[in-house]
Parts: structure tokens; sequence; C-alpha cells
């Protein structure tokens, strides 16, 4: 993986655990998402009841997991996390379903890619806490229905217009997460070098918060390769020189665009003359799919101001343009 992916590698799943904010107040940013939340779950606690389900809804790496052991822990209840790809039949999710204690959280990430069949059974055990087995095949084959524990659901999507209706509807409440301003990257940058015992300046915090895309995963990633850096080439302090000289040897670019970004724009300028182009045909001349294109890469595109979603497609910005260096035909569409 690129040092600034948003997604998560084997060896970030084992560290990501120690940086974890574990409570609302740890949580930084995301001011709207933690206030709704905090009403929700303490007008539930107030009524001694199960919250309703909440549905979050944000790219990779913006604390969608955090959030939901946080939910949890702020519950006192117990976590169940499994995610929609696990589930490829029904069985599989009747299975979680049935073994739920009352009060437990359910994290249900990537819920838009569940089975079709498991989404049905979904939708009944949202609404009425029941799943329906059915036993035997064919025109013999019965529904036995069977009562399950009160539970709370908490889906995770990277983006919730994917999810079909029916069971969007079903969420007492979407959170959506939004990429992180600066000043709040630097402040879990700062929470992060502390917890790793790694005296950090200010202006290399700055630095790295500003190549970060917005998104936290990364700038506790970019954070260990630059206190690598410092620890081999160094005396083990985060300074702005061990941080340019990390970041320049791990290519990550001045304004955090990495490989993905740059490919689609390189095609998108040099292929189709800055747009407009579809999608698909972006997606099928980087070598992605159109999915990981729209909810990793754009997303941060359109909101740096490099890649504008038009009626007609995706359109290269004059900025985009000026920061690969090229010079846009006369008859370039902006
Ligand atoms: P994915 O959906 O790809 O699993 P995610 O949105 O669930 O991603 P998390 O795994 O929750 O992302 O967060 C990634 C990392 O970023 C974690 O190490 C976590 O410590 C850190 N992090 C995320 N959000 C915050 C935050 N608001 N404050 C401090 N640290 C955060």
């Amino acid at each position: 993986r690129d040092a600034v992916s948003p997604e998560a590698d084997v060896e970030e799943h084992q560290i990501e655990g120690a940086l974890r904010p574990k409570n609302l107040d740890e949580f930084v940013g995301q001011h709207r998402v933690r206030e709704q939340l905090s009403l929700v779950l303490h007008s539930a606690q107030r009524r001694n009841r199960a919250p309703d389900h909440i549905l979050m809804s944000g790219g990779p790496g913006l604390g969608k997991t955090t959030l939901a052991m946080i939910i949890a822990a702020e519950l006192g209840a117990p976590l169940r996390i499994t995610s929609g790809p696990a589930i490829e039949r029904s069985g599989d999710l009747a299975a979680v379903l049935s073994t739920l204690q009352e009060g437990e959280v359910l994290f249900l990430d990537e819920i838009h890619r569940m089975a079709r069949p498991a989404e049905e059974m979904l939708y009944v055990a949202m609404e009425d806490f029941r799943v329906d087995v059915v036993v035997g095949k064919g025109p013999g084959a019965t529904a036995i229905p069977l009562d399950i524990a009160p539970f709370t659901l908490v889906g995770a999507t990277t983006r919730a217009g994917m999810l079909p209706a029916p069971l969007r509807d079903r969420f007492g409440f979407t959170a959506h997460m939004d990429f992180y301003e600066p000043a709040e990257l630097e402040q879990i940058l700062h929470r992060s070098a502390g917890l790793m015992g790694a005296p950090m300046e200010a202006e290399a915090a700055r630095e790295i918060a500003g190549r970060s895309r917005g998104t936290p995963r990364i700038a506790n990633r970019l954070l260990r390769r630059v206190r690598d850096y410092a620890e081999v080439r160094g005396d083990g302090r985060i300074t702005l020189g061990n941080a340019h000289a990390a970041l320049e040897l791990y290519e990550v670019d001045a304004l955090g665009l990495d490989r993905l970004d740059r490919a689609i724009l390189d095609v998108l300028m040099n292929r189709f003359r800055g747009g407009p182009v579809g999608l698909s045909t972006l997606a099928v001349s980087v070598g992605e799919e159109a999915e990981t294109v729209e909810t990793v890469a754009e997303p941060f595109l359109v909101r740096s101001g490099f890649l504008a979603r038009t009626p007609r497609g995706r359109v290269a910005t004059p900025m985009a343009w000026a920061h690969m260096g090229l010079t846009p035909p006369p008859d370039a569409a902006f």
C-alpha cells in the first residue's frame, strides 16, 4: 500500500488499536457527529433502551470503526464486529443475529456489500428483533420465526447513497463523516506521537497534517514513517527536517496526492485532454474498479479542487493542470 492510501494494511490493524481514542471526548473533530451521537446515546440511556440503529457514512480511515467501538464503550455494551463481504448467505447473518446478547452493539462494516437475501433478513431483525429461519427446501420449506435480543446495529458504508432505500430508512440516524481539518489532524498527530513516546516539533505536525488527505489513518501512518526516519537517521526527535526528508523518500506529494490520485489526473489530462470523461472509462484507464475511484480517490480530488464532476463526466480543473505541471489545451473544458 502507498503511504497515503486511506485503506488499512495488516501492520496498520495491529497498531491502530493502541492509537484509537477510547471515548467521545478523546475523539477529535467531527463535532456535529459527536454531538448528534452523544444525544442519541444519552437519551437511550435515560430511557433504559437500546438506542436507534446508527448508520455511518464516509471514506476509509475517517474513524468509523473507532466510533463504533466508542458507541459500545459509552453504552457499556459488548461489541460484535463483522462486515458485508463476510456475509455471503443469509445463514451467515442468522448465525450472528441469533447469538447477540441483549443490548449488544453489532458493527457491520461495508454494509452495502452484504448479500441480497441477507439484507431482507436484516430489515426484519432491525425492525422486529426477529429472524425467520428457513428450514427445508422447495415447496416444503417453512420459515420459523425466532426472537432475538434487542440490539443496536451500527452500519458503516463509504457511501450512504449505495444502500437500498428500505435498508437506509431503518436507521434512526446517519452520521456523515467528513474529511478532517488540518488543525484537527495536527491534534491527532500530537496525541499519537505522545502515545508513541516520540517528541515532535509543532512545525513537523503541521507539515504531516497538510499531506494527510484529511484522513486520520493516513496522518498516523505518515507519522510512523517519519518517526522511523527520525530514529534511524536522527536522534529520534520528529523535526520539520525529518518530516520533509521522510515524506520525500516515500513519495508523498506536497498536497498528499497518492499514486491513484495522480494516475487519475494523468489519464484525464494526457489521454482525455482534461475531460469530460465518464467514471467507468476513467476507472478502466487507471486499472481500478469504478467504486474505488468514486469512493476512495474522487472525494478528496473534488474537495481539493482538482476534479469537477459535471453532467457530462469528470473534468480536470485549472488547479489540477498547474499541480501536474501541464498546460491545458486551448479548448479544455473547465
Ligand atoms: P475503515 O472503514 O477503512 O476501517 P475507519 O473509518 O473505520 O476506516 P478507523 O479504523 O476507525 O477508520 O480509524 C483509522 C485510524 O485513525 C485509527 O488508528 C484511529 O486511531 C485514527 N482515528 C480515526 N478517527 C480519529 C479521531 N477522530 N481522532 C483520533 N484518531 C482517530
